[in-house]
């Protein structure tokens, strides 16, 4: 509903009104001070749409509703297109811009942006699909896949691949990038996929996959 301008400007050196006052001004700067500085239109006045409203609520329900005020409560902020206020909200609050969920930590919205990503990874075992390569081995290493495959099956298969490391106590898997050790193939695949080194991610999984096809 838009709420009638309590202003009545005219065009061109003819008089400005201020209706609930009848009061006449005859430069406009003197009737948007009055609209500004009045006790009595006090919380009435949107400066940004040069518009005087019947009453604070009034106002209020303005500001709520149109697409001319965009307001991030926590920060106190206005913003003048929904644009504006979107992207302070993906900058300051960490906000997804696919569904609109906020974040306390930009890692938070990193970790759940891949949430979005489409399923066109499919699993090596089974016909189910994935968005990730790592959620596919997590899958494999958990023993749901329908094939049967489990975590030591998986363990068997890459042992020869260049990415394991025995010195440890057993067997870990080693980023040969930044030569971080892994427990599981799939942390392994967590890490290069969060570009925290310098490893290529697609090189990593098609090795992986590669050493799984040769046995299933
Ligand atoms: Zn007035
Ligand atoms: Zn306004
Ligand atoms: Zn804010
Ligand atoms: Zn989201
Ligand atoms: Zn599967
Ligand atoms: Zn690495």
């Amino acid at each position: 509903m838009v709420r009638e301008n309590q202003l009545q400007i005219l065009n061109e050196g003819a008089t400005c009104v201020c209706i609930p006052c009848d009061r006449q001004f005859v430069f406009i700067n003197g009737l948007l001070n009055h609209c500004r500085n009045a006790e009595v239109h006090q919380g009435e006045w949107c400066e940004r749409c040069q518009w005087l409203f019947v009453s604070p609520a009034a106002r209020q329900a303005h500001v709520d509703n149109s697409p001319r005020h965009n307001i991030c409560t926590p920060c106190d902020l206005d913003f003048s297109t929904a644009a504006l206020l979107e992207s302070h909200d993906v900058d300051v609050h960490n906000m997804c811009m696919d569904c609109g969920k906020y974040f306390r930590k930009v890692n938070d919205l990193m970790q759940h942006k891949r949430s979005h990503l489409p399923l066109e990874i499919e699993c090596l075992g089974c016909d189910r699909l994935f968005s990730e390569f790592s959620a596919m081995m997590i899958h494999l290493e958990s023993g749901n896949c329908e094939s049967g495959i489990d975590r030591d099956d998986i363990d068997s298969y890459i042992r020869d691949c260049g990415y394991v490391n025995e010195l440890y106590d057993g067997l870990m898997y080693q980023c040969p990038d930044c030569e971080a050790d892994f427990r599981f193939a799939s942390a392994l695949c967590q890490h290069v996929a969060s570009n925290a080194c310098n490893q290529n991610p697609e090189d990593t999984f098609n090795d992986i996959e590669s050493c799984i096809k040769c046995y299933v």
